[in-house]
Formats: structure tokens, sequence, C-alpha cells
């Protein structure tokens, strides 16, 4: 009961909004779903109107298009708004802002995207989205105060940064695996400190916790049992979800959202379908195949800094037309295909997850329009990159990424370059790492 009110007061002082923002969404899930899907649609409206307005960018696509502001009146007529893609938003940041590049709230990203184009993007940082995250939470019978064991890939902080981090979160504790190398010495320590803070919740890259679920397999740890895994990053594969809930003993849940738009869906306590986040995000599924399978177009209906309408991100799911068990009535989605779990090998030393590897290219966007790893049987590893030439830096850039990776391997695998015109896609999806066995 103290770490709540601690916890809300603290919040209170920091960041209002988001208290207030997940005070609304836990009514909204259980609205009427018309009433969620007409809000939705209002909100879609505004922001198109806002870009529309005040991004130099978007006037001239929608102009082109042969719309007005007034264009949007029904539901039906979001189809006439033409599609944003990946490489628009590469080609012309700045024209999308709203807001001039030093405003205040504004926060800059860099994606490495599934496609393996890094990409920049901006966010407000003033926006309360942390609220999704507790709704999740609150779908899992947890709360936001719980105790956590995060494993993911970190930037290094000073002792000073850590310190004040844990001050910032007192009285909640969170224990955290630098996922960029991971290896039995990192998943022994990692293990015991699970078993000694005893979260509530562990959380991380999908590749990640599945390779320390292995090590806690192999090795026999007697571990602890959270209340909930929560996963990120890539679909799971039925095996992966067998190994992990039998190890931990707990319900595995997925989530969905790409750096650029994070929190876009999640999976309820029924562990089947994942609910979107309607009051936040505008998912359109299209080009559907005969499954109902189609391309999702997702617009953000929060980020009026940066609108990002229509957006093409490149993955493929289903709309799932059932009343979830749980009582939630927003917008049911099939588990999300397109997406990359696997590692990269360095024999006798440990793996290298993929979600680390699609961020090898992020200090360097300009370099490359493209790339793709393929570990070769003798575990060599070759970098294909599509170079953008235009950009004097790239070859250097480029080679300092393959130092980079010589050094993440330890020095025990080669690494090649090698210059390609594209890189060819599997079946429409470009593959991030090939693993020739
Ligand atoms: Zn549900």
């Amino acid at each position: 009961m103290m770490k709540k009110y601690i916890f809300y007061i603290k919040y209170i002082f920091y960041k209002p909004r988001a208290v207030f923002f997940f005070n609304d969404l836990k009514c909204s899930s259980n609205s009427n779903r018309n009433i969620i899907d007409e809000q939705s649609f209002r909100k879609f409206v505004h922001i198109f109107k806002h870009a529309f307005e005040y991004s130099p960018f978007f006037y001239k696509k929608y102009t082109e298009a042969g719309l007005d502001l007034e264009s949007i009146k029904t539901k039906e007529d979001i189809i006439k708004i033409p599609i944003l893609t990946k490489q628009e938003v590469k080609d012309n940041l700045f024209d999308i802002l709203t807001v001039k590049p030093n405003h205040n709230n504004l926060g800059k990203g860099v994606t490495g995207g599934s496609t393996g184009a890094p990409m920049t993007y901006f966010s407000d940082k003033k926006l309360p989205l942390e609220a999704f995250a507790w709704r999740y939470l609150s779908w899992w019978g947890l709360v936001p105060w719980d105790n956590g064991a995060f494993i993911w890939r970190m930037t290094r902080k000073g002792k000073l940064k850590n310190f004040i981090n844990v001050l910032a979160w007192w009285p909640v504790k969170k224990i955290r695996l630098d996922a960029s190398f991971l290896d039995d010495k990192k998943f022994e320590l990692f293990a015991k400190n699970i078993n000694k803070l005893k979260p509530s919740l562990i959380q991380g890259y999908i590749g990640a916790v599945y390779e320390l679920c292995l090590y806690i397999e192999k090795n026999k740890v007697d571990i602890f049992s959270p209340k909930a895994i929560w996963v990120t990053s890539a679909p799971i594969t039925k095996f992966q979800r067998e190994v992990i809930e039998r190890v931990f003993k707990a319900p595995l849940y997925n989530e969905y959202g790409s750096s650029e738009i994070p929190w876009i869906a999640a999976q309820c306590k029924q562990r089947k379908y994942l609910h979107v986040n309607a009051e936040g995000r505008y998912l359109e599924i299209l080009n559907t195949d005969y499954n109902g399978e189609g391309d999702i177009i997702i617009t953000d209906l929060l980020n009026y800094h940066f609108p990002l309408i229509r957006y093409e991100l490149g993955d493929r799911t289903k709309f799932i037309d059932t009343k979830c068990g749980c009582g939630c009535n927003l917008p049911l989605i099939d588990e999300v295909k397109g997406r990359e779990g696997d590692v990269i090998i360095v024999p006798n030393i440990g793996k290298i997850d993929c979600s680390f590897l699609t961020t090898i290219f992020d200090p360097y966007p300009e370099a490359i329009k493209a790339f793709q790893l393929i570990q070769h049987k003798n575990f060599d590893i070759t970098l294909k990159v599509v170079p953008n030439t235009s950009y004097a830096l790239w070859e250097k850039q480029v080679n300092i990424v393959k130092d980079n990776l010589i050094l993440l391997t330890k020095n025990k695998l080669r690494v090649d370059v090698e210059q390609c015109c594209e890189i060819l896609s599997d079946r429409g999806k470009s593959r991030y790492i090939i693993r020739e066995n």
C-alpha cells in the first residue's frame, strides 16, 4: 500500500498527465466498441488536419493527392489518404515536423527497424505513454510499482546517473541485464539476482529471455517464478513460448510496437490475441490475403510534433472479429509476423541477440540504405550493405561498424563487408540475420 502511494505521489509531481491518462485508459477499455472506434476516428481526423496545416511535408503530399482539410468525413474516406513509407520519412525528416527542430519537448531517436534500414524519428517527450504499459500490467494482474527484472540493450551510464535512477524509482526495485552481449557468466549472476529480488515481472527481448531460459534449464537452476513475463520485438515461436513458460512457471505476454510508434498492442490475460491501444493508435490492415492477413498500416494519434499518418510498418497480421473473454473491448489482432528473433553465434563465448544487432548502424543512419548479416557455416560473418553513395562518409562509417562487430565477437570471428545494390527480401520481408546451416 505504501509503495502505491509513494509511486503516485512521485508521479503527480513528475508527470501528472500519465496518472490521469492511465485512469482514462482503464475506463475506455471497457467502453462499448462503437464508442472506442468513434473516438479513435475523431482523433484520426484531428491529427490529419493538424499535419495538413502545420507540416510542410504533409501539406504537399496531401495537396498533390487532391485532398483538403475537409476530405475526411467518415471512416471510409481514410483510404483516400496516401500511405506513408519509411523512405519518405527518411527523406523528409525535418519537413514532417510541425514544430521547430529545437523545440523543448522534442525527443530524437534512431530505429534499426525490422527492414534493416536505420531511420531517424522524433517524439514528444511529454506524452504520457507509460500509461499504456501500466494498463498492460493491470491486464496481467500486476501494478506499476511492482519490482521487475529487465533484459535490454543498455547504453552505459555513469555511476551517478545509475544512483539517481535507483532513487527516482525507490521503493520500486529494478534489476537489469545488458542484452548486447550474453554469456553464461552474465546469466548465472542475473539468475541469482532474480532469486534475491523475487520480481513480479520479467521483461525483455524475446531472443534474450529465451536464451536465459535455455541457460537456466541446462544448468538446472532453481529459479523464482514471477507473475508475468513480458516480451517484445519479435514474433514468438510456439517452441520458445513453451520453454519460457516452463522454466519460469509463469505466463508469457507478447507486446507489439516499433521504436517510432511504440505501444501499439499487447496480449491480455487470455494470451491469445493482442488488444490494440485504440486510444493512441489507429490500426488498419491492407492488402489482405485469402486468410485475412495483410500489411499493418498505423497512425499515431498522439504525436502531434512528428505526425506519422497511415504509416507502413512492414509487418503483417489480421484482425480477429470476436469479443475477447477478458471483457476488454479494444480491437483484437493476431500475433504479428515479420520480425526476426535470431542470433549470431560466437563459438565458446555466447550469442549476440538480433535485437541488438539491428542497432549496429544507429549512430550512422546516413551511411547505408539497408544491411544484412550472414553467418556462414564456419561462423564467419558477411556484413552486406547497400551504401548511401551520395553520403561522403559512408565507407568510413561502414568500416567503423565492421570493427565494432569484430570487437563484439571478441575478435573470434572474421567479418567481411560486401557491397550490393539491394538486400533480397524473403517473401516481401527483409531479414536481418541469415544463418547458413
Ligand atoms: Zn482480452
